[in-house]
């Protein structure tokens, strides 16, 4: 358990000199006790009261960095809240795909090819996944060691070696030791040797237990070994389960400041069909796994599972925007027509796309509305139209075209009278939605 605000209280200078960012060393006190401030804002703590409050000023959930070097190096954990809208989530949970050291030659290389090719735009966003991991299915240990030197020399991800034979494990994390692997994992049976290797490689380590009250003993017997650096499996497989065991030692971290569970999880999916599968992480990526392992790579799944993922993981209070400039879609000429839309990058992509496929070559400003879509930007006075003829002139769309015609999204047409009058462009009304600029382009801009 964490200690209360008036336990901290004890321990602090009480200058009451404001320097951490609150005015009090009592209001510090609580916003410790809260979770909601770290101990090093305050400079004039004690050694001796570093010591004393080492725990209750640790973030709920460790960090745990997982990859080292030129590779990719993956962050999890460190969350405080427990619902997206209390303030923000900050650490993505890491997408991983296993691939077994069983399969052939030309199977293994084109799994790991399939891994590689998971990558996408979206809306401005260049997705990628995150970890391979190595799974020792033909429990032998040289097997084990040359599939994962395969899997990192192949691709640059952070790696999970997954064994639960020491000496096995050893051997594979020797072939890749900078990479700074997570091992997985240690367990009743195994741990002893298992914290032996983390500690010697310096590589994180993956604690599994057959339930809840066993992954308690388990992290605890490690810990007391002297390793923290730990990622956490409570065993659970069935949807239902892992989602209620996540849940749980959600709770017990954030809420309870229940030390023993204050480290990331992660969790394992198990249905065979690839959108079953897909599914199951995407329950997993909303509660609360700090990563993910699945099988399948089928593009089509994995899209919209990364797509999820960055939703849950944008500041809520922060809608994501594209800059308020003039955008040229195609090989525009003086003779192209001028779009209108605002700077939510939700919005600004899908008419980008929809005039992409048109295939004339066209202009799109997008408004600065805050982030806000074209109805809500309207509705809050962001896009009316005197601002938007406003935004036209700064930018000088007059300098690119020779014509004076602008298209402005359907469901503003009552900005048109105004925006005629202030910018005096002929305005177009054009479609609602943005599904309908392809064939509005069509039937109106070709000559
Ligand atoms: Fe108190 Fe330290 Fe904050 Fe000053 S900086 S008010 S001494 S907690």
């Amino acid at each position: 358990m964490g200690l209360t605000g008036l336990a901290i209280f004890k321990e602090l200078p009480k200058k009451n000199c404001g320097e951490c960012g609150v005015p009090t060393c009592l209001a510090f006190a609580m916003a410790l006790a809260a979770g909601k401030a770290t101990l090093d804002a305050c400079p004039y703590v004690s050694e001796e009261a570093k010591e004393n409050l080492g725990s209750a000023s640790a973030p709920p959930i460790k960090l745990i960095k997982i990859g080292a070097g030129d590779s990719k190096t993956v962050e999890l954990g460190d969350e405080t809240v427990m619902f997206r809208h209390d303030k923000t989530f900050y650490h993505p949970t890491g997408i991983a795909f296993e691939v077994e050291d069983n399969l052939d030659e030309a199977a293994f290389a084109a799994k790991l090819e399939a891994i590689k090719g998971l990558e996408f735009d979206r809306v401005g966003l260049h997705y990628t996944v995150d970890f391979i991991a190595v799974k020792n299915t033909s429990g032998n240990a040289d097997t084990f060691a040359a599939a994962v030197k395969k899997a990192a020399d192949a691709a640059d991800f952070a790696l999970i070696l997954m064994s639960e034979d020491a000496a096995a494990m050893e051997k594979a994390v020797e072939a890749v030791t900078a990479r700074k692997p997570l091992i997985y994992a240690a367990t009743a049976d195994n741990y002893e040797a298992m914290t032996a290797v983390a500690q010697k490689y310096e590589a994180p380590l993956a604690v599994k237990g057959a339930n809840l009250d066993e992954l308690e003993d388990v992290v605890n017997k490690v810990v007391a070994l002297g390793y923290k650096e730990l990622v956490l499996d409570p065993g659970s497989r069935n949807t239902v389960d892992v989602v209620a065991d996540l849940t749980q030692l959600r709770r017990m971290a954030i809420k309870k400041k229940f030390r023993t569970f204050g480290f990331p999880v992660m969790a394992f999916t198990s249905e065979e069909a690839p959108l079953d599968e897909v599914m199951q992480a995407q329950a997993y990526v909303s509660k609360y796994a700090s990563l993910v392992v699945l099988r399948t790579t089928e593009k089509q799944f994995i899209l919209p599972l990364l797509s999820w993922r960055q939703n849950l993981y944008t500041d809520p209070q922060k809608p994501i925007q594209v800059e308020s400039k003039i955008y040229e879609v195609g090989a525009v000429n003086e003779n192209s027509p001028v779009y209108i839309t605002t700077n939510f990058s939700l919005s600004y992509y899908s008419v980008e796309g929809e005039v992409e496929s048109s295939k004339i070559p066209s202009y799109i400003i997008p408004v600065d509305t805050d982030g806000t879509s074209v109805l809500t930007a309207w509705a809050a006075g962001k896009f009316g139209g005197d601002r938007v003829a406003e935004v036209m002139k700064e930018l000088g769309i007059e300098n690119k075209v020779n014509h004076r015609n602008v298209v402005i999204p359907g469901y503003v047409a009552v900005i048109a009278a105004k925006l005629k009058e202030d910018s005096g462009w002929n305005v177009i009304v054009g479609p609602r939605e943005s599904a309908g600029i392809s064939p509005f382009a069509r039937a109106n801009f070709t000559s």
